[in-house]
């Protein structure tokens, strides 16, 4: 087994006039995050993740926000095209994690849908994904409620 392992770093500032999407799925919030995309910070932790795992570099470099096509790309999406391109070098997911930080909302209750949701973007099994949250207790931009991060690792197997 070859296994090779990336990490991915994320944060979208909190606006008002947008929905907040993350994980893939829509959070209740009176603030949704900005981005030249849905600004989904826990997809992109994941894409990254998973694009440095298969030493393809990051999703500024195939996704660039200077782009207009990619104009409100959902997380999903850009989960689609990644995991494309992971199997299209040989590569099998192994298992993964995303940790989002955020002050508000509470994530808790939603960590179960991101991760249903993420995978099924990604076409992996559920359980090789797994999403959790955690305040910043009241510390940085996520501590006062400024916008939301998200870190996540992934391992992959190198199948050929
Ligand atoms: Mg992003």
């Amino acid at each position: 087994m070859t296994l090779r392992i990336g990490h991915g770093l994320d944060a979208h500032r909190l606006v008002e006039g947008r929905p907040l999407m993350l994980g893939c799925v829509h959070v209740p919030h009176d603030r949704g995050l900005a981005g030249h995309s849905d600004g989904d910070a826990l997809a992109h932790a994941l894409c990254d993740a998973l694009l440095g795992a298969a030493g393809l570099r990051d999703m500024g470099h195939h996704f660039p926000s200077s782009e207009p096509r990619w104009l409100g790309t959902s997380g999903a999406e850009f989960l689609r095209a990644v995991a494309a391109m992971v199997r299209e070098r040989g590569l099998r997911l192994v298992s993964s994690q995303v940790v989002a930080v955020a002050e508000q909302p509470r994530l808790g209750a939603h960590v179960d849908a991101m991760a249903l949701a993420c995978a099924a973007a990604l076409g992996v099994d559920r359980a090789l994904l797994q999403v959790t949250a955690t305040s910043a207790d009241g510390l940085g931009f996520a501590g006062r409620g400024e916008g939301i991060a998200a870190s996540a690792v992934a391992l992959l197997d190198q199948t050929r």
